[in-house]
């Protein structure tokens, strides 16, 4: 078994459910005592998010490329990076690490592909919906339709992230606000949604939405542990 190196703290909130899905996926695959091998550097998401609001995006890059280096250096066979913005950095991280990368975008879009789907919704921060390093993979590596909400519905989800849900705070009423904009989404023909914000999977579930969703945390710690064992 390959040892799992995550870069968690982005936020904590979702960082434990990484832990603990590597956890329960390597027990349901081997059976018995059996837990995923790794190691988890977590970061002050203060310093992280202040660098995101101020656009410090290359300094943000050093940052979690040293973190990647403190897991090489720990003995980690492979990095996964436990949230979807930061993927923004992939290029600045892996020029930094000699071992392998797991990219939650492309985790999740061979779902996708699997599911014989083309056209698909995505929520996340506004950094990830409306930059265009995760888009632009979905599209260019899968030839995948993305789709996005609107403005003033990219604002609630990004308020949701940031001020509830990577505070621990899980509310109703934003339960409500994303499953309009989800249903939004299918109307406009998407036939599935990413949740491509690691917390988001906290708020809503299948239940949530009339087309299927595909939650990035889920996918990506499973993806990790089947890596490991491969
Ligand atoms: N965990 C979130 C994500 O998956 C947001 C926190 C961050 O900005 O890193 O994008």
């Amino acid at each position: 078994m390959k040892t799992i190196g995550l870069i968690g703290g982005m936020s904590w909130e979702s960082s434990i459910e990484y832990y603990r899905i590597i956890n329960e996926t390597a027990k349901e695959k081997l059976g018995g005592l059996h837990s995923a091998k790794s190691l988890m550097v977590t970061v002050d998401f203060a310093e992280i998010e202040k660098l995101q609001r101020e656009n410090r995006w290359e300094e943000a890059g050093e940052i979690l490329a040293k973190c990647a280096q403190d897991l090489e250096r720990g003995g980690a066979d492979f990095i996964v990076l436990c949230t979807n913005t930061m993927h923004k950095l992939t290029g600045q991280i892996t020029a930094n690490v000699k071992i392998p990368f797991l990219h939650i975008a492309d985790a999740t879009a061979e779902k996708i592909v699997a599911a014989g789907m083309k056209k698909i919704g995505l929520l996340g921060t506004r950094f990830t919906m409306e930059h265009d390093f995760y888009k632009g993979r979905l599209v260019q590596n899968f030839g995948l339709e993305a789709l996005i909400p609107n403005e003033s519905d990219r604002q609630i989800i990004h308020r949701v992230i940031f001020d509830e849900l990577v505070q621990g705070k899980i509310l109703d009423a934003s339960r409500v606000e994303f499953r309009r904009i989800m249903d939004s989404l299918a109307a406009q023909g998407a036939e599935g949604i990413i949740l491509g914000c690691t917390e988001i999977e906290l708020l809503v579930k299948q239940e949530d939405s009339r087309v299927p969703l595909f939650a990035t945390t889920a996918i990506h710690a499973t993806a990790a542990v089947e890596y490991a064992l491969k």
